[in-house]
């Protein structure tokens, strides 16, 4: 039997994209029809402070604004008043329906939507939130993932408004719901979800480094928090190539699909010119990011062919995890609208450029009751006593990444990640921390002792320490190859993937560094204990610090195969695959930092570890189970369809007496066809030794060695295929369709 349907779909795929046009979108407009200025309808479907400050009270707003601002808990007394004022916005603006937004360890969001619909004693109908309504939630638990922390008797979960994060309105077509960010626990109080240990870091890291700053001589300050800029790297490709790839649709990744003759080698799409398809798309996707209060802001062509990126504005990091959720929701659905699939998987193509989620990190002083507040804390600033604190905060994060270098490569694990780190295009996983020339040269001075001896503050200044706001104007040399870069007054930790949530890495970035904090803190504490000043002990300090992390800074390139075999010299873990890395959140030091800084229990810890170590199992069944379901139903199919063909034509021409290259083809097509059906047998096989495997963590491995290298050889195997059997028999899409037909 011979079957070109598979075919005939694939080209009629084609033949769809390309009449396509950039799709037009309504863009808000005043009632005279002019179209607003971004600023006039920036915000829109959120409700802010300078709209709370509007509808509340004053005592009401004040308290809030005291809540939102200091971290403290919320006075359940004002809660009906809020609620009311949400709802009535909310109404105003055609919303139905509430629902408790949250991150439960599924790495998307959640939300059950609740009408606002009731009815009142004479039964009539009316709209109806109660304070109690906003403040908790309850949904039933026992369908998220808690690593066996809760059993399903014990179903109950709760939902609490985080009033830190801003409501808002999520808009699909006709559809409006009022968004109220969340934290989710258990009926025990344990978090289920993303959002409470970050809020946990962000307390603590706070606290350390108010303490520090006490020490150092910067006095006030009453609250620091990690300011986030996420940069959102993604693919698009046209639906009609998506629907006909059940690898894409299943599992996010093209597991089979051989190489075009062009990919990135000319480097002609980083920053080229924006198709007018997808400007139209960013366009729209842009505009509702703005009236949901997501400062979108740089949007450009990224390295691999059909890849994009989208970088808001920093702000604090709490909103801007909110934000980044929103925004990869808000790409998936407008995306659909321009007939485009929008892929954030790490590794969507084998061959090309992965998709990173480069995490901008600094710290800036919020409430000092006195001029710090906006300072940042990692700006080389423009006076020494400023520089020393600059180098005392800068001592606290090489301390903490340098000590929990293997916990923050926890944080980043996951299965698509595993695809990207190492590969030469990402980060390695290998975390090293990058400074640059100045400040690795000033460090380098202060260890070789330049400044004892001397009165320390003129040694400061004579270290070249003054003239560090240079770093900021002068410094171009990036390093885009390191995993946690310092990038002038901020730090990009680069090695966070692409769909994950920021939430987790930057929680455990949060913590290593509050820890090192501490610890800087300790080292200033005994040195002025010991009678030294206050800018002697920082640089004693420092010098401390800057020896004993040494190994954790890497300037060179981290691509390369020396520095694995350096970083090897230097003891520094080199955790290739998930599994291994996961394993790091578990270690006496990861497990004793987070309980004693309180950001979680010993419970709660575990339970992330598996729930993660389940996630990546889970996601390796689904890939395999995918891709032996496309050999068998669509590449052996086309290989055996193509062979009939070919056997059939060989034949004839043998009858005529004919040499025919049919004969040779055909070989040649049975020889491969025989190949892959061996890979497939030995994937099955791995694959049934990996379910087999006692424990979830010896599961974990076999997936992420055996099965994964079976999956590879079954891949090179169809891949082969794939570049010898007629073009018109094969079923899917290839990559030269879905990447470069726009
Ligand atoms: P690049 O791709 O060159 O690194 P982008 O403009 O794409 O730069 O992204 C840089 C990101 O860093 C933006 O989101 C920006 O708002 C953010 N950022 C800039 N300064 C800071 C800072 N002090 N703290 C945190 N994030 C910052
Ligand atoms: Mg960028």
């Amino acid at each position: 039997m011979i079957s070109t349907q598979g075919a005939r779909a694939r080209f009629s795929a084609v033949k769809e994209q390309a009449g396509r046009t950039p799709r037009k979108f309504d863009p808000p407009r005043d009632e005279s029809g002019r179209r607003l200025k971004v600023s006039e309808f920036f915000g829109m479907n959120t409700f802010d402070q300078r709209l709370m400050r509007e509808k509340l009270p004053k005592d009401v707003f004040a308290k809030l604004l005291t809540t939102i601002e200091t971290g403290g808990r919320l006075d359940p007394g004002i809660a009906g008043t809020v609620a009311h004022a949400f709802k009535e916005w909310a109404i105003s603006r055609g919303v139905t329906h509430f629902t408790h937004w949250f991150q439960p360890q599924t790495g998307a969001t959640a939300e059950k939507h609740e009408a606002f619909l009731a009815f009142d004693e004479q039964r009539s109908p009316v709209e109806k939130f109660s304070g109690q309504q906003l403040i908790q939630g309850e949904p039933d638990a026992s369908s998220f993932p808690s690593g066996g922390m809760r059993t399903t008797f014990e179903a109950r979960g709760y939902t609490a408004w985080d009033p830190s994060s801003p409501v808002f309105i999520m808009e699909t077509a006709s559809c409006k719901t009022l968004c109220i960010p969340s934290v989710f626990l258990s009926h025990h109080g344990h978090a289920l979800d993303e959002k409470t240990g970050f809020l946990r870091s962000v307390e603590v890291l706070s606290e350390k480094l108010c303490a520090l700053l006490e020490l150092s001589g910067t006095r006030g300050a009453r609250r620091v928090v990690p300011m986030l800029g996420v940069e959102q790297e993604y693919f698009l490709i046209d639906r009609a190539f998506h629907m006909l790839r059940p690898d894409l649709i299943m599992t996010g990744r093209s597991l089979l699909g051989g190489q075009p003759p062009k990919g990135q080698q000319l480097e002609d799409h980083y920053f080229g010119s924006i198709a007018a398809r997808v400007q139209s798309f960013m366009s729209e996707m842009e505009h509702e990011l703005f009236k949901l209060g997501v400062p979108a802001k740089a949007r450009h062509n990224e390295v691999a062919p059909s890849q994009y990126e989208c970088a808001p504005i920093y702000g604090e990091a709490n909103i801007s995890i909110d934000h980044n959720q929103v925004m990869m929701e808000v790409i998936r659905k407008t995306a659909i609208r321009h007939n485009f699939a929008a892929l954030m998987h790490e590794k969507p193509f084998a061959g090309v450029n992965g998709s990173g989620k480069h995490c901008n990190w600094s710290l800036a002083i919020t409430a000092s009751g006195q001029d710090l507040d906006g300072e940042n804390l990692l700006d080389p600033g423009t006076t020494p006593g400023e520089n020393l604190r600059f180098l005392l905060v800068l001592a606290g994060v090489l301390k903490g990444v340098h000590k929990h270098a293997g916990l923050l490569r926890a944080g980043v694990a996951s299965a698509g990640n595993d695809h990207r780190l190492g590969a030469n295009e990402a980060p390695p996983a290998i975390l090293s921390v990058f400074l640059g020339d100045m400040l690795s040269k000033i460090l380098d001075e202060i260890e070789k002792g330049a400044a004892s001896g001397q009165n320390p503050e003129a040694a400061v200044i004579k270290l070249g320490v003054s003239r560090l706001p240079e770093v900021m104007r002068d410094n171009t040399d990036r390093n885009r190859t390191s995993p946690f870069a310092f990038t002038g007054n901020k730090f990009e930790f680069r090695a966070v993937g692409s769909s994950a949530s920021p939430a987790f890495p930057v929680m455990l970035l949060n913590a290593a560094v509050a820890d090192g904090v501490e610890e800087v803190a300790a080292l200033v504490k005994k040195h002025l204990a010991a009678g030294k000043s206050v800018p002697e002990a920082a640089i004693e300090t420092v010098r401390a610090v800057s020896t004993g992390t040494r190994p954790v800074r890497f300037e060179g390139n981290n691509y390369s195969e020396e520095w694995v075999q350096e970083a090897g010299r230097r003891g520094l873990p080199n955790l290739r695959k998930t599994p291994e890395a996961l394993a790091q959140m578990t270690v006496p030091s990861s497990v004793e930092m987070l309980t004693r800084l309180g950001i979680f229990s010993e419970l709660e810890v575990h339970s992330r570890y598996h729930v993660r170590l389940e996630r990546y199992i889970k996601n390796m069944m689904i890939e395999v189970d995918t891709m032996k379901s496309m050999l068998d139903t669509m590449v052996l199919p086309a290989a055996c369809s193509y062979h009939a063909t070919l056997a059939w034509g060989a034949a004839s021409a043998k009858t005529a007496g004919m040499n025919s290259p049919a004969v040779h083809v055909a070989d040649r097509v049975s020889a491969l066809a025989a190949a892959l059906q061996v890979a497939r047998t030995k994937l099955d096989a791995a694959a049934r030794k990996a379910e087999a495997a006692g424990d979830e963590a010896a599961k974990a491995r076999l997936y992420s060695l055996d099965v994964a290298t079976a999956m590879t050889e079954a891949r090179t195997a169809s891949d082969e295929l794939e570049s010898v059997v007629a073009d018109d028999l094969w079923p899917l899409p290839k990559y030269r369709e879905m990447l470069f037909l726009i």
